[in-house]
């Protein structure tokens, strides 16, 4: 299979196919980094997974750049009417090849397929994932042992996630770290690892560092709630005239009412207390913050 945006494909076994993406954002490298370095290991050892793992890159033209998107972001794009239509936009062939790659793996068939989407943020700390709102994208969730957000990924339509998600795929989104760091690849790498392991792919007898790394990844997530949902969705329609406020992160606490950026010169007043999510502290974005909750009661 040729296509530029396969890094690797590992494994024969096309019973269960997983899907790993990094770089959908341009300015998140780290992602790609933690690819490389899980293909570097398994091919280290001529491990036999078992099933098949492609390693997908996201904006190749973005990722050079080093921005984020070129000119609409990538994971702001999937759908059918932008699949169909989407010509005038740059980022929009990377969408249909991407989409080309994944199809011609797939063979629209998604219930054997399993979604990574590694992302990285802006804001200084507080990892987390972002799972479709299918059950069994959220058990992955729980797994991982870090905060997941319920309710959120409906918040983001158009992205891989919830086209996906919508299809049946287990499909998730695992967001490492600040843009950039060592942190995020690391978080990112045992994100690879415990995917792999929970689903089958590796033995962990055979990688016993992995068990480390689940103990890691709690370790970094034990200071926030494990199970959120989103209730607050601050959107922007213009980001060159909105400003966060210095000082928030993931899972920062938040009251109602608190003074939390400026858009147009004027405040921006939370409308709901709970926890902060994804404060916008780069240059493009259509999204201003998420407020979060603790889910307290148990799912049935
Ligand atoms: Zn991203």
């Amino acid at each position: 299979m040729t296509n530029e945006h396969l890094l690797a494909e590992i494994g024969n076994d096309e019973s269960k196919i997983l899907l790993i993406i990094g770089g959908m954002h341009g300015n998140e490298h780290s992602g790609i980094e933690a690819m490389e370095r899980v293909i570097e290991k398994l091919k280290e050892k001529n491990y036999p997974v078992r099933g098949k793992i492609y390693f997908i890159i996201g904006n190749l033209e973005a990722l050079r750049r080093n921005e984020r998107f070129i000119d609409i972001d990538l994971n702001r794009v999937w759908s059918e009417s932008y699949l169909q239509n989407g010509d005038q936009h740059y980022d929009v062939k990377e969408l249909k090849e991407i989409h080309r790659l994944i199809e011609s793996i797939c063979k629209g068939k998604y219930d054997h397929c399993t979604l990574l989407d590694l992302h990285t943020f802006s804001a200084d700390s507080g990892i987390f994932c972002i799972p479709a709102e299918n059950e069994k994208s959220e058990e992955l969730a729980h797994y991982f042992g870090v905060p997941f957000i319920e309710k959120l990924a409906s918040a983001l339509p158009e992205t891989a996630l919830n086209y996906y998600g919508e299809k049946g795929m287990r499909s998730l989104v695992f967001e490492g770290g600040k843009h950039n760091t060592p942190e995020a690849t690391d978080n990112l790498e045992r994100a690879v690892w415990l995917t792999m392991a929970y689903l089958g792919f590796i033995d962990v007898k055979d990688f016993p560092f992995v068990k480390r790394m689940k103990k890691e990844l709690e370790e970094i997530s034990e200071p926030f709630p494990h199970r959120l949902e989103m209730v607050y969705h601050h959107q922007l329609k213009d980001f060159h005239h909105y400003k966060m406020n210095k000082g928030y992160y993931n899972f920062k606490k938040i009251t109602k009412g608190e003074d939390v950026a400026r858009q147009n010169n004027e405040p921006v007043r939370s409308p709901f207390g709970g926890f902060m999510l994804m404060p916008l502290y780069q240059k493009k974005g259509s999204d201003g913050f998420f407020i979060v909750q603790e889910r307290k009661t148990q799912k049935k």
